[in-house]
């Protein structure tokens, strides 16, 4: 009989994290309390629009790639991407609008005409965003840095070496506000400390290697959206011989002392010789393995933000728009500090994501669809009505004066989604997005790591553990907890 593994969760960190036990040669069951699997990488059908309804940014996808040539399939056979040729479209209050070219002497040069910047400053800040992840990405990343043996590495030997290079001391807006006169420009970097649910002003200088990501690797859209993403993965996993249980909720995981035995369901009770978690730490500690310790701990560090999101079936289309676009605010430092305090600014920065401009029939001919996001805090239990409709109105009069015409009225069908519907959905503690915060130096040294010594095999993935939350990060979990773990014997 083969030895027997447990996945609980489906985000898409629980998806590669089956798949890698599974061709480790465990029997391996993947428990998703949901209809189905996916997690944050949601679909929704409205108005005669498909919408993505989670992540929209896609990079690094060669994490996706990796999957499926670990299980000697050819990637381009059952999951595509395309380059995008702009990773985002900019604008300002003021009529300015800027296209972030994924080629850089184009951005640079677009850049330069647009805000005045020189563009050897831009490339510049490019490269040393560069080099940032050559020396951080093989320790942080891509490695189970908290292990003694990680900082034996000469990758980390060469961190040390250049530790000033890290600007761990400085915050993203510190250093990027050196870098740039424009002050756009600096609006537009410091966006990229959203990128994890974080702060540019208090989250540290180190964390400028996201921008890295997009600018010089590459921005990238799955044909079919991003929920393409998770059917084609959990075409692998069934293929490889994951057995999914979906709508099925773990309740416990059971130990005797420093092992664990296994997992309840509403069925009864399965045995495990390995059991990994996908789900947000703080609920797992207090429901799963009725811990409230560990749970206290974890709640101890900041939560990242959470998103508040209109989805709207547009009855007509708007050529000015791009797939991804940016709405700044006018007082980016005014929106962090109403953040910080649990409240959302009066003038959010405002992201609009319109599949169809990747995947055409996303909507029907002269229609949109909108998948409109502000930043809002984790859910502390404010009152989420009101917010919800004074964000509502903001965001509509901006959309409207930047567009030049009233939106309100061209909204066929609407739906919305707040943090508290985030953490129902999903189990993520207060709606966060991302787990933990990173809004300190230390953030990355406290953040749950993908194996606790107290249980020998027991792990941990996704986007509440290390390296942290995003889809890359999250495929990165399940590689780093996965290599740790023996193959089934
Ligand atoms: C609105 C939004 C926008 C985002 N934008 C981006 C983006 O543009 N790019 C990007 O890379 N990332 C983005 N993210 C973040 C990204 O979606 C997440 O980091 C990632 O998908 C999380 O994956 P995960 O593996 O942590 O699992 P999750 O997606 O959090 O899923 C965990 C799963 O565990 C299940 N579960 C929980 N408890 C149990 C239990 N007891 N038994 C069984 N199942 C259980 C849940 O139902 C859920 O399906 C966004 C997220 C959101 C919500």
């Amino acid at each position: 009989m083969k030895e027997k593994a447990v996945v609980i969760g489906a985000g898409i960190g629980g998806m590669a994290a089956a798949i890698r036990l599974a061709l480790k040669g465990y029997e391996t069951h993947l428990f998703e309390k949901n209809g189905e699997t996916g997690g944050k990488i949601g679909e929704l059908y409205l108005g005669g629009c498909r919408f993505d309804t989670g992540p929209s940014l896609f990079t690094l996808p060669e994490l996706v790639d990796e999957l499926f040539a670990l299980a000697g399939e050819d990637p381009r056979e059952h999951f595509s991407y395309v380059p995008l040729e702009s990773s985002c479209r900019y604008f300002w209050g003021d009529g300015t609008m800027l296209n972030a070219w994924t080629n850089r002497d184009r951005f640079a040069e677009e850049a330069e005409r647009v805000t005045g910047e020189p563009r050897r400053n831009v490339l510049g800040f490019l490269d040393e965003c560069a080099e940032l992840y050559d020396l951080t990405s093989g320790i942080f990343i891509f490695s189970p840095f908290y292990q003694f043996d990680n900082f034996r590495k000469p990758e980390s030997l060469n961190v040390a070496r250049n530790f000033r290079k890290l600007n761990a001391f400085s915050t993203m807006h510190g250093v990027i506000s050196r870098r740039f006169r424009s002050e756009k420009l600096v609006q537009l970097f410091d966006r990229y400390a959203t990128y994890n649910g974080s702060s540019p002003y208090r989250a540290p200088g180190t964390l400028n290697v996201i921008a890295h990501l997009e600018h010089n690797m590459g921005a990238y859209f799955p044909e079919n959206g991003m929920r393409e993403i998770v059917r084609a993965i959990e075409k692998l996993a069934l293929r490889h011989g994951v057995t999914i249980h979906n709508g099925e909720e773990v309740l416990t995981v059971v130990r005797e002392g420093n092992l664990v035995k296994g997992i309840t369901t509403a069925s009864g009770f399965l045995p495990a010789g390995v059991v990994v978690s996908d789900v947000d730490v703080i609920p797992f500690y207090r429901k799963l393995m009725r811990e409230e310790g560990p749970a206290r701990r974890q709640e101890r560090q900041e939560r990242s933000t959470s998103a508040l999101i209109f989805y709207w079936a547009m009855n007509r289309r708007f050529e000015e728009l791009d797939l991804h676009n940016i709405f700044f605010s006018a007082d980016y430092p005014a929106e962090f500090r109403a953040l910080q305090k649990g409240a959302v600014s009066p003038d959010p920065t405002v992201y609009l994501f319109a599949s169809s401009r990747a995947v055409p029939g996303d909507a029907p001919e002269g229609m949109d669809n909108w998948f409109v996001m502000i930043n809002v805090p984790y859910d502390r239990g404010q009152d989420w009505g009101a917010i919800v409709s004074a964000a509502r109105k903001s965001i509509l009069d901006k959309l409207g004066r930047r567009l030049g015409c009233p939106v309100e009225e061209s909204i066929a069908a609407e739906k919305v989604l707040d943090p508290r519907e985030i953490e129902r959905l999903t189990a993520s503690h207060r709606g966060a997005l991302y787990g933990s915060s990173s809004n300190s130096r230390f953030a990355a040294f406290r953040r749950h790591p993908n194996v606790k010594s107290r249980y020998q095999n027991l792990w941990f993935v996704g986007g509440s553990v290390h390296p942290g939350g995003g889809i890359p990060l999250c495929l990165a979990s399940a590689k780093i907890a996965c290599d740790m773990i023996p193959p089934a014997e």
